[in-house]
C-alpha cells in the first residue's frame, strides 16, 4: 500500500512536470506519452505503479521481457510494453510476440527479420526507427545518412513506422539532438518523435516528443 502510495506520488510530480512543460510548447500534454521504463525492475517494483492505473512500459532487453510481461499481463489489463533497447535479428520473433511496439528499428537486415517474424505470426506492430543522432559508434541506430533508404525499405517491407527515436549523447546540451530528430521526422512525414528520458523530458517535449521513456525519475535509481 505505501509503495502504491509512492508510486502515485512520483508519477503524478511526473505528469506534472509534463504537463508544464506541454503548456510551455502550447501543446496538449495528452499527446505525450509517458513510458515507464522498468528494465531491471522486479515484478514485485512495478506492480505498484500498475496498481496506479498506469499502463505503458519499456523495457531494453527481450529476455528480460519475457521472464516478467507474460505473468503481469495476467494480472493486469490492457498493459502495453514497448522495446527500447538494441534487438538481435535472431530474437525478432521474440519480440514481435512480447512487445506492441519496437524503438530500436536501425538496419535493414532487422528490417528483414521483423517482417518476417511479423507475417510468421500474423502480428504486425509499429516499429520507431532509432537514429544514431549523435553519431557515436557505441551506440545504436542507423546513421543519419542511411535513414532515408531504412525509412523506404521499411515501408516496402509492410512495417509500420510512426516515427523516430534517439537517445542523444550524454553530458551535453540534448536540445540540439532533439531538434534534429525532429526536423528529420518532419522531413520524411513521420508524426511521432521518442525522445526524453528522466533528465531531459522536459526539453524533448519542448521539442516535440510524443513518447517520453521515464525509468530513474518513476522507479529510483537503478541499482
Ligand atoms: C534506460 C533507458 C531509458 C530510461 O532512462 P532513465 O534515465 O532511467 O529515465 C530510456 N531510454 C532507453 C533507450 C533506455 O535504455
Amino acid at each position: 500500500m505505501t509503495q502504491m502510495i509512492e508510486s502515485n506520488e512520483r508519477l503524478n510530480a511526473i505528469q506534472e512536470q509534463i504537463a508544464k512543460a506541454a503548456k510551455l510548447a502550447q501543446r496538449e500534454a495528452q499527446d505525450v506519452r509517458l513510458i515507464a521504463i522498468s528494465k531491471t525492475r522486479s515484478a514485485d517494483e512495478i506492480r505498484p505503479l500498475l496498481d496506479t492505473g498506469h499502463r505503458f512500459f519499456g523495457e531494453n532487453r527481450v529476455q528480460e521481457a519475457a521472464a516478467k510481461w507474460p505473468a503481469l499481463r495476467d494480472e493486469y489489463d490492457d498493459v502495453k510494453v514497448h522495446l527500447v533497447g538494441q534487438l538481435q535479428s535472431n530474437k525478432a520473433e521474440d519480440a514481435v510476440q512480447l512487445f506492441d511496439a519496437i524503438h530500436s528499428l536501425d538496419r535493414p537486415s532487422l528490417v528483414k527479420a521483423l517482417a518476417k517474424a511479423m507475417d510468421k505470426l500474423g502480428r504486425r506492430i509499429p516499429c520507431f526507427i532509432q537514429v544514431n543522432i549523435g553519431e557515436e559508434s557505441q551506440k545504436g541506430g542507423c546513421a543519419i545518412s542511411d535513414l532515408p533508404d531504412l525509412v523506404e525499405s521499411a515501408d516496402a517491407a509492410g512495417i509500420e513506422v510512426p516515427g523516430l527515436m534517439c537517445v542523444p549523447p550524454s553530458s551535453v546540451n540534448p536540445a540540439p539532438y532533439f531538434a534534429l530528430l525532429a526536423k528529420l521526422a518532419k522531413d520524411h512525414g513521420l508524426p511521432r518523435l521518442s525522445m526524453g528520458m528522466s533528465g531531459d523530458f522536459e526539453t524533448a517535449i519542448k521539442l516535440g516528443a510524443t513518447h517520453i521513456r521515464v525509468g530513474t525519475a518513476l522507479f529510483g535509481f537503478r541499482t
